[in-house]
């Protein structure tokens, strides 16, 4: 009798451990943004840029990632050493990253050390949900939905080096999927304020579909910035 509750009692404690395990490989996210950056002011910075050795990419948002995020605002990074970066799992897809996502860093380079540092840092963190072909493609295809040069363009808002209200481009921004984005400032050459990035969040599920951002990083533009050339 003694005996047989042991067992039950083992068996509750194995149960309660599985299922906990379960719990803690799977979602650790809540929900995922995703970020365009404008090759203009990557690349008039004091550090500069090198384009690609495919050459100079298209006057077009690129991607920079997908990043698994927290309510409370965090961020997980490199969840997953076991499962680096593998340019074979993705080859079908490294055209269009090409042009989609170019590397600008230097020097010149394919952009696989780029796309390679994304999915170790970041899309690990996603695993639970895209696999890594799923990841980079899904990044694809919310970059596809909309194309946020052309949204500023209706707006009348254009690379060239002027400066635009804030309030202006996240509406121009807003508009085509109704949104809220979020704009990153970094600063030229000369320490002027200009559009960095943009920030968009979807859900932690496999249609990445857009919701409102639970959280927004702390603000890094002033009230007016520069739309630079590229
Ligand atoms: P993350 O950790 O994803 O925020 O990425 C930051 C790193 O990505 C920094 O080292 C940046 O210099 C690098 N980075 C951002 N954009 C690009 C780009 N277009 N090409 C290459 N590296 C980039």
């Amino acid at each position: 009798m003694r005996t047989q509750s042991n067992n039950l009692m083992l068996l509750i404690k194995l149960l309660t451990l599985h299922s906990l395990l379960v719990l803690s490989t799977s979602q650790q996210f809540d929900f995922f943004y995703f970020v365009q950056q404008w090759p203009g002011s990557y690349c008039n910075t004091k550090d500069g840029c090198c384009y690609p050795i495919n050459g100079k990419p298209t006057s077009e948002f690129g991607i920079h990632g997908l990043w698994p995020s927290l309510k409370d605002g965090s961020r997980p990074s490199y969840c997953d050493s076991s499962n680096p970066f593998n340019a074979s799992k993705i080859s079908n897809l490294i055209s269009q990253m090409k042009s989609e996502g170019p590397t600008l860093s230097c020097p010149s380079n394919d952009g696989l050390t780029f796309w390679s540092d994304e999915w170790n840092k970041h899309g690990t963190c996603s695993e639970s949900v895209l696999d890594q072909h799923r990841y980079f493609i899904t990044a694809l295809n919310i970059k596809n939905r909309v194309n946020f040069r052309l949204a500023l363009e209706e707006a009348r808002i254009y690379p060239n080096g002027s400066e635009y209200s804030l309030s202006n481009i996240r509406d121009a921004l807003k508009r085509p999927n109704g949104v809220t984005p979020w704009i990153e400032c970094n600063n030229d050459a000369l320490g002027k304020n200009q559009l960095y990035q943009i920030y968009v969040c979807v859900n932690n599920e496999w249609d990445a579909e857009y919701i409102e951002c639970p959280v927004f990083p702390t603000e890094s533009c002033g009230s007016s910035i520069k739309f630079p050339l590229f």
